[in-house]
């Protein structure tokens, strides 16, 4: 159903709509959905995935029968019902009557009770972690896009997913499998659309995490060396425990870490999408066997409870016929990404100096961008603002995290913590079967900081657009952001490594370096007395120099065939910050608990 038919629904009320019209939305009721998959070599070669899906009607009238507009977790509306072809309805050996209701609706003119079954071809070539998409030997597919659903009938009924694939060709999915051979089974449409397939040639190993199967399926076959393999292994096996530790449970039997990676994909680009046990990873080939990858897999694990089940309350349920805007996007993607590095280093698989590194960096990319609020950011993904702006809430809502949980900490002498936060709001909200709101976010907020009001915080850095709190709130943890100043020399000439040293290249006209008396072809020695070819020469001019004014004298040591010439060049110098954030030397003991238990995971007893 879609958005127009809404709007068409609300508008016909105020007019005292005729009471048939809510009916028209519902489809007849159907049962014994089943979806038959067909995925080999020859659709393969046309890039099709072939769906038929089959049910039971009790009497006469219209199926109506929906592909999601969306995938929960990507953002954005994507109306898979746009890569289908070739639909067709029968009943017996009769060929039935169908057209589209909206957009992304069929239906289908069932002339009496029985069996029926549809069918179709999907385009999977998408390279796209919410979509379909295929090779000669593999596909990987999501359920969003292939598995109809009828109106009108909730999302709690039984399906059952019958694969048909080349023999020898292999099957991986989250989802329960059934007695038949490569069969599966699902008890309500939000785990059927929850759990991607991958079919064909690729790689699978496992082992045991948390306690649990964790298994990790890889495209194309033998991309991944069982080394890699291993190192990813033992790096989540020291990782996911600190995440599982937050929430008090491990929520999965067996959780599938599934990747592609693929030349085609956005140069060194990776992308994960979550679901409750499994994530998919497009990566590109550029970044296979790069550490940069274990932050993507922490983030993606971290969500299986962070928005996967602990999710805003505008969330729940899921629904696919339109999209679900929420002002608190920035705490399930924002907060996760905070959780993704934490874990990673109360797991000590990055040291707290990495940690620094990698916070100053989502520090940086913040002051980089015009000043958008957390709130209008998660709103605004839904359209991708072209101002830069769209993926802000992962970076400004990590910092948001890292900067509340440093105040919790404060308040609570660390006796408490944003954990006690996401453990509390998991329990009295996802585990009540319901979503969180953003007061009862912050009035958990406040209570782990033992009654501290944040509303001021919440005005000013989160709804607001007010610059981060660094100076006030980072030395609560023994931390500051130390800005670093680096003067290079400007010479205006440009150099070239050979056999005899860095030749000058080029000179530009009435530049420091020709106002000397440079010329192109020799050799530059010495900058300032500091040897040019030294590895440390930044380091050392800026020890040198950092203090004198531009237009200074600074000596240009050069050769120049078999001589040596001491030149006198008028310098400019650049000058560049960058941020840093360090640990403060002098941090009083409470701040050093503070940064101890959140660098560790650990609370005052
Ligand atoms: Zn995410």
């Amino acid at each position: 159903m879609s958005v127009q038919y809404h709007r068409f629904l609300a508008l016909a009320a105020l007019l005292a709509a005729p009471v048939a019209l809510a009916g028209q939305a519902r489809s007849i009721p159907i049962s014994q959905i089943r979806y038959d998959v067909t995925f080999d070599s020859a659709t393969a070669q046309f890039r099709n995935i072939g769906i038929s899906m089959s049910f039971t009607t009790a009497q006469p009238g219209d199926v109506l029968l929906s592909l999601p507009e969306w995938t929960p977790g990507a953002y954005e509306v994507s109306n898979y019902a746009r890569f289908i072809d070739k639909f067709d309805a029968i009943s017996g050996r009769d060929t039935l009557t169908w057209d589209k209701f909206d957009p992304d609706t069929w239906r289908v003119k069932v002339p009496r009770a029985g069996q029926i079954a549809v069918s179709f071809e999907y385009k999977a070539d998408s390279l796209d972690n919410a979509n379909s998409w295929s090779k000669p030997d593999f596909a990987f597919f999501n359920g969003t896009n292939l598995f109809f659903y009828p109106e009108g009938q909730g999302t709690d009924f039984n399906a059952t997913v019958t694969v048909h694939t080349n023999a020898g060709w292999k099957i991986a999915t989250g989802m329960k499998p059934a007695t038949t051979a490569n069969s599966f089974t699902a008890t309500n449409y939000h785990d059927l659309v929850d759990m991607p397939f991958f079919v064909g040639m690729f790689d699978i190993d496992s082992t045991t995490i948390v306690g649990r199967t964790f298994r990790f399926a890889s495209y194309p076959s033998g991309t991944i060396t069982a080394l890699t393999r291993t190192g990813i292994f033992q790096q989540l096996a020291k990782v996911v425990p600190y995440q599982a530790m937050v929430f008090g449970e491990v929520p999965w039997d067996t959780y599938t870490l599934f990747q592609v990676a693929d030349a085609d994909f956005a140069l060194g680009a990776a992308a994960g999408l979550e679901h409750q046990n499994s994530h998919l990873d497009i990566i590109s080939t550029a970044v296979l066997g790069n550490p940069i990858l274990a932050s993507l897999y922490s983030h993606e694990i971290f969500h299986a409870w962070n928005v996967k089940r602990l999710r805003p309350a505008e969330m729940v349920p899921y629904r696919y016929d339109r999209e679900q805007p929420t002002t608190l996007l920035w705490i399930s993607e924002g907060i996760t990404d905070y959780y993704a590095d934490v874990s990673q280093v109360r797991g000590k698989t990055i040291t707290p100096r990495g940690f620094y590194g990698t916070t100053t960096e989502k520090i940086d990319a913040i002051a980089d961008l015009e000043p958008t609020s957390l709130e209008d950011a998660s709103l605004s993904t839904w359209i991708s603002p072209v101002n830069g702006t769209k993926d802000i809430y992962y970076d400004k809502g990590s910092v948001a995290g890292l900067l509340i949980d440093i105040m919790i900490r404060d308040a609570s002498d660390n006796h408490r913590s944003l954990d006690t936060v996401m453990r509390e709001l998991y329990e009295t909200t996802y585990k009540k079967g319901k979503g969180f709101t953003n007061e009862e976010w912050w009035a958990a907020v406040s209570r782990a900081a033992g009654g501290k009001s944040f509303a001021d915080f919440e005005k000013r850095y989160i709804d607001g657009r007010d610059a981060f709190p660094y100076d006030s709130v980072l030395p609560l943890a023994g931390l500051k952001l130390f800005i670093e100043r680096t003067v290079r020399p400007s010479l205006g000439i440009s150099v070239s490594g050979d056999d005899e040293g860095l030749r000058v290249m080029q000179v530009v006209v009435s530049g420091p370096g020709a106002t000397a008396g440079v010329k192109l072809g020799d050799y530059l020695v010495k900058v300032g007395g500091i040897d040019a070819g030294d590895p440390a020469f930044q380091e050392k001019f800026n020890a040198k120099y950092a203090g004198m004014p531009p237009g200074g004298l600074v000596p240009l040591e050069i050769k120049r065939g078999t001589q040596r010439m001491t030149l006198s060049a008028p310098v400019k110098f650049t000058t560049t910050e960058a941020r840093r954030l360090i640990e403060m030397t002098n941090a009083p003991p409470k701040a050093v608990r503070v940064r101890d238990g959140l660098l560790n995971g650990t609370l005052q007893q």
